[in-house]
């Protein structure tokens, strides 16, 4: 990543722009450039080796005018607090666009989970909620698994939270496992919005996706089901696929089953070429830069940026990841024509399964899969076609147009509160 400009400052860049083009106030704009309230905490834990270490957590709530304040909680060893602010905006964002009643927030703690054992990491999980259990709550704010955390956390995080309040408090947070009141659906939500989002992207643009080569950056929950359904529901050819170590990439197509076989068996999809036929390594450099119909970013931030956005061949971008693209990088793709389905529109499903929780939870009836999946079609595909209409209407790209849609929800909800 190039140190164009931190996430945060990248966020306030997006919402600025977006700002101009809708005529935003001045006083809501710069009430909407901060959060509203933020979190830093230390969480000692006791190691498996008798030792206590102290680690690093964040919470940021962005702003709550719309609903209790959603959004996920990253266990990753380069958090910063100002990634989590730039995450908890592109919540707001998200919940907006997909218009659920909730608000915007992200959770952090600087720690490398593949070097904590199990028993270690379940400390760290119910640290966190004893440092934050006061703050949070199914009124209040809602986390939920993103980078590098899963359900069993989320269990542990409910449980030691029930603790605090004295009764079982499943809707505390989402994504939790399915015998703990999680959603069907919820495992593949994120990548199973981006393809609805692909479908409607793809008819807008006519493009066929049984035709269409994908290249998928990133291979963890939302890369891995990226790449089962878009074979799947659409029948096209992953050619590449990527993770932290590195690339592969294969002409004839990668089946989903072999290769996500090898990277839970091997931690990594890299050695897979060294046995498949036709399959070589490439870097993760080497793959944003394939001649491929859609490009799937699904790991990290800023990864997209000034110095790569030219190399880039694809059609389309189905940005799953959170802030993969710099401004730069946008500015360079929409010169060179690139259809971007940007980060907060395209991978809220996993956001709005998870509200689906919310509300199971809260009247313990449990939805069956085709509700679930047909109920995130239907917000999927109105989402992507207001962001589609603003974008045709103002003539703006994609990613302006998504801002546009959702600021004016989060900035009317601030005014009818008599806020700005
Ligand atoms: N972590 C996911 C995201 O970035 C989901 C958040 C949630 O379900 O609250 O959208």
């Amino acid at each position: 990543m190039t140190p164009e400009m931190n996430p945060f400052e990248i966020a306030q860049r997006q919402l600025a722009l977006a700002a101009e083009v809708m005529g935003l106030d001045a006083t809501p704009h710069e009430f909407l450039r901060w959060p509203m309230r933020e979190f830093h905490v230390r969480i000692p834990v006791r190691m498996d080796d008798g030792t206590t270490r102290v680690f690093e957590g964040f919470r940021v709530q962005y702003n709550d005018a719309r609903g209790p304040t959603k959004g996920g909680l990253r266990f990753y060893p380069l958090e910063t607090f100002d990634t989590v602010r730039a995450l908890a905006a592109w919540m707001t964002w998200k919940c907006a666009v997909v218009d659920i009643p909730l608000g915007g927030a992200k959770g952090g703690v600087v720690c490398n989970p593949k070097e904590l054992s199990l028993s270690e990491l379940e400390r760290l999980s119910r640290g966190y909620i004893r440092a934050l259990g006061h703050y949070v709550g199914p009124e209040i704010d809602i986390p939920a698994p993103d980078v590098y955390t899963n359900p069993q956390i989320m269990a542990w995080m409910m449980d030691e939270y029930s603790k605090m309040v004295g009764h079982n408090a499943p809707g505390m947070i989402t994504g939790k496992p399915i015998p703990l009141g999680g959603s069907q659906g919820r495992g593949d939500a994120t990548a199973r919005g981006g393809m609805y989002c692909m479908r409607e992207a793809a008819r807008a643009l006519d493009i066929d996706l049984s035709q269409a080569t994908v290249a998928i950056q990133g291979y963890g929950n939302a890369g891995q089901y990226a790449h089962e359904l878009v074979s799947e529901l659409f029948g096209s050819r992953v050619v590449a696929v990527s993770d932290s170590k590195g690339g592969i990439y294969c002409p004839d197509g990668l089946s989903f089953e072999s290769v996500s076989a090898h990277k839970q068996d091997e931690g990594t999809v890299l050695t897979y070429a060294d046995a498949a036929q036709a399959c070589q390594r490439i870097t993760s450099a080497e793959l944003l830069a394939l001649d491929v119909d859609v490009l799937i970013p699904a790991a990290l931030e800023g990864v997209i940026h000034a110095e790569n956005a030219h190399d880039i061949q694809a059609r389309v971008i189905a940005e799953l990841a959170n802030g993969p693209t710099t401004p730069q990088a946008d500015e360079i793709l929409i010169e060179k024509g690139v259809y971007v389905i940007p980060d907060f529109l395209c991978n809220a499903g996993g956001v709005t399964v998870s509200y689906f929780e919310q509300v199971q939870n809260a009247y313990g009836f449990y939805w069956d899969i085709d509700l679930v999946h047909q109920r995130l079609d239907q917000k999927m595909t109105s989402a992507f076609q207001a962001v589609h209409r603003v974008a045709q209407q103002h003539g703006t790209p994609n990613r302006i147009a998504a801002y546009v849609v959702a600021v004016a929800r989060v900035a009317e909800a601030c005014k009818l509160r008599g806020w700005v």
